[in-house]
């Protein structure tokens, strides 16, 4: 099982399922050539394909196409089921900064069929989180900068008023379709500036007043 740390306290977690929604920015929909959803569009990730803040990203050898998605992950902190706007919001206990790794060649091929994007999504080192912000000592205010860079270089840049779905407005829509557990963490989405990143890049990548991280791939 995995746990995820928090920062400022000796608290763990031990996570459930990755809820992972995508299309979440209007630049990067168009980026790939797709329209602007106009529901949440979802995937799950397994708790397995977890890493943290440090470790290695492993480059599956069955892809050629390996690309960056940062996002602001919502940490849930207790069961709920058809949240409405209030239980939503309340049932986010912590944010951090993550990364949603994605073979897009594999996903390319899985879309142009119409199967599942599992094998794109789903391998291990796939999800990568940093240590989780309580949001009992910091709340979000929604304008945080988020961005990533490759080498030092700045490739996502943008605000988390970007987001089409606010957190509150995800855990609502997810949580009438499916329980969420305290433990579950949901990945919102990747702004524009996503790319192929290779064997030896540095990735780096932070939420303002959130959380930062730094994984290499291998
Ligand atoms: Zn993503």
């Amino acid at each position: 099982m995995k746990k995820i740390q928090f920062k400022n306290s000796s608290q763990t977690e031990t996570v459930g399922k990755i809820v992972c929604v995508g299309r979440n920015y209007a630049e990067h929909a168009e980026e790939l050539g797709n329209e602007i959803p106009e529901f949440p569009l979802i995937f799950l990730k397994p708790a397995s394909s977890l890493i943290f803040n440090g470790d290695n990203i492993i480059h599956p050898s069955y892809s050629d196409e390996m690309h960056n998605e940062v996002e602001l992950v919502l940490l849930i902190g207790s069961d709920i089921k058809n949240a409405d706007d209030e239980s939503a919001e309340n049932a986010i206990a912590a944010y951090t900064v993550g990364l949603d790794m994605t073979l897009r060649d594999i996903q390319s091929k899985s879309k142009s069929k119409g199967h599942p994007w599992t094998l794109a999504k789903c391998f291990d080192t796939s999800a990568v989180v940093s240590d989780f912000k309580l949001k009992s000592e910091y709340k979000l205010t929604g304008d945080e900068k988020i961005k990533l860079s490759v080498n030092g270089i700045q490739k996502q840049h943008a605000s988390l008023f970007q987001m089409i779905f606010s957190p509150a407005e995800l855990v609502k829509y997810i949580s009438a379709r499916m329980t969420l557990e305290k433990g579950d963490l949901i990945f919102t989405g990747t702004p524009a500036g996503v790319g192929k990143v290779n064997r030896g890049d540095i990735l780096t990548a932070e939420i303002e007043n959130i959380a930062s991280l730094e994984n290499k791939i291998i």
